[in-house]
């Protein structure tokens, strides 16, 4: 048994980021940028109106003021018009400010009489004026290499003028869930029969770091059906077998990796849930096996998948959020592993809930949080502890 440090630095040494790719922005969402990208543009690109209204000179423009109106800019083509005092020009939100002028009046505060209009309150020099780069300067760095691209990201990207990015490779994985007792949710449960629930959790924790599931099947406790399934599983770049890893004589997911000839680098972890846990490769495939219990499943994902998948679809920051948070309760780890507690963080406290039993599905579907009690770690209620966190 290696401890949990050990995994990861074994794990995080064979693998190496996919080949980078050039897509299109509107599919980039949730990928990692492949290079750092700087603003081709300030933004505002050019002074603009941050209201209907009427762009003036705010010196020649005190409450009570009349001024004739000379012209109109809209938003789009700029019509170059020229300002002077006594004068204003009809402006829409977004329109470039016209020569001259140094304020925009919005239209509630005028009285608007054939070409005239009469000002009904003090303008003051810059008011709703957005000036040229107020909020970005050309050249300033908007997206670094590995951080993920997000939906206001995106945005700003376009914002900037690229159609496309280049991120980091698109990590394709397969899940195989082993087990004679399991079966599809959706059909007829005989006695003694489960239904698969890591299926359905592990293909959404896949979606959910940004890999490609190209291949979810389930599979039964024999070495023939398991051999030819996890050939089938070898072709993406990750295979995740959960189910099978442990000692007794119906977990055979190990001897078949070898009988395949696959390389087992790691068998059994430090971690409370999931010891049994597997990694090796096939070839060019990395194979993860996770225990069965779903919560073992779920916590051996996180804690070793996810920064794998992360690291191969070029991310930079692989760890799960550290909150900083009041611990509910008190906490004591008498075990020989790390545990990690499933538990809510609310309104700042993070209370453990549900069985903390590695089988017990409910009680992980009410947490949102996990939290690591080291071996021998005794903690206190109202101690401020970092809680990671997964959404
Ligand atoms: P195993 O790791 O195969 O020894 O399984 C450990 C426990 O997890 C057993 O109680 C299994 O019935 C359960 N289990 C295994 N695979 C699944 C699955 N895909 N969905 C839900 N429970 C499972
Ligand atoms: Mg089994």
């Amino acid at each position: 048994m290696i401890s949990e440090e050990e995994a990861r630095t074994r794990i995080s040494k064979n693998i190496t980021p996919l080949p980078e790719r050039k897509i299109s922005l509107s599919s980039a969402l949730d990928c990692f940028a492949a290079q750092d990208y700087f603003a081709q543009l300030p933004l505002p690109a050019f002074d603009n109106s941050a209201m209907d209204g009427y762009a003036v000179v705010a010196s020649s423009c005190r409450k009570g003021e009349r001024l004739r109106v000379i012209g109109e800019q809209p938003a789009g083509l700029d019509r170059k018009l020229r300002v002077g005092h006594g004068e204003a020009v009809r402006i829409f939100t977004g329109a470039p400010v016209p020569q001259g002028a140094d304020a925009i009046v919005m239209q509630e505060d005028v009285t608007r009489n054939g070409t005239d209009i009469s000002v009904n309150a003090d303008v003051e020099a810059g008011e709703f004026i957005r000036r040229r780069g107020c909020d970005l300067a050309e050249g300033q760095m908007i997206l670094g290499k590995g951080e993920r691209i997000r939906e206001a990201t995106a945005g700003l990207l376009a914002s900037q003028g690229f159609a496309n990015v280049i991120v980091g490779g698109e990590a394709t994985a397969a899940v195989i869930s082993t087990g004679d007792e399991l079966v599809k949710p959706g059909e007829e449960l005989q006695a003694g029969h489960i239904y698969d629930s890591n299926s359905v959790l592990l293909n959404a924790l896949l979606q959910h770091c940004g890999a490609s599931v190209r291949a979810v099947e389930h599979c039964r406790d024999d070495s023939e059906s398991l051999g030819a399934a996890i050939k089938r599983g070898t072709k993406n770049h990750v295979l995740i077998i959960t189910g099978g890893v442990s000692v007794g004589e119906h977990d055979l997911v190990k001897e078949v990796l070898r009988e395949l000839g696959a390389n087992i680098e790691i068998w059994r972890v430090a971690i409370k849930p999931g010891k049994p846990f597997v990694f090796g490769n096939a070839g060019e495939c990395f194979v993860f096996g996770l225990p069965g219990n779903p919560v073992s499943a779920f916590v051996t994902f996180l804690q070793f998948v996810r920064p794998a998948i992360l690291r191969m679809m070029g991310a930079t920051s692989l760890d799960l959020r550290q909150v900083p948070t009041k611990l509910a309760v008190d906490l004591t780890n008498d075990g020989d592993r790390p545990h990690y507690i499933r538990g809510r963080l609310e309104d700042g406290k993070f209370m453990p809930v549900g069985r903390q039993e590695s089988h017990a599905l409910f009680g992980l579907s009410q947490a949102n949080a996990l939290l690591r009690v080291a071996v021998g770690q005794s903690l206190n209620a109202d101690e401020i502890v970092g809680v990671q966190i997964w959404d």
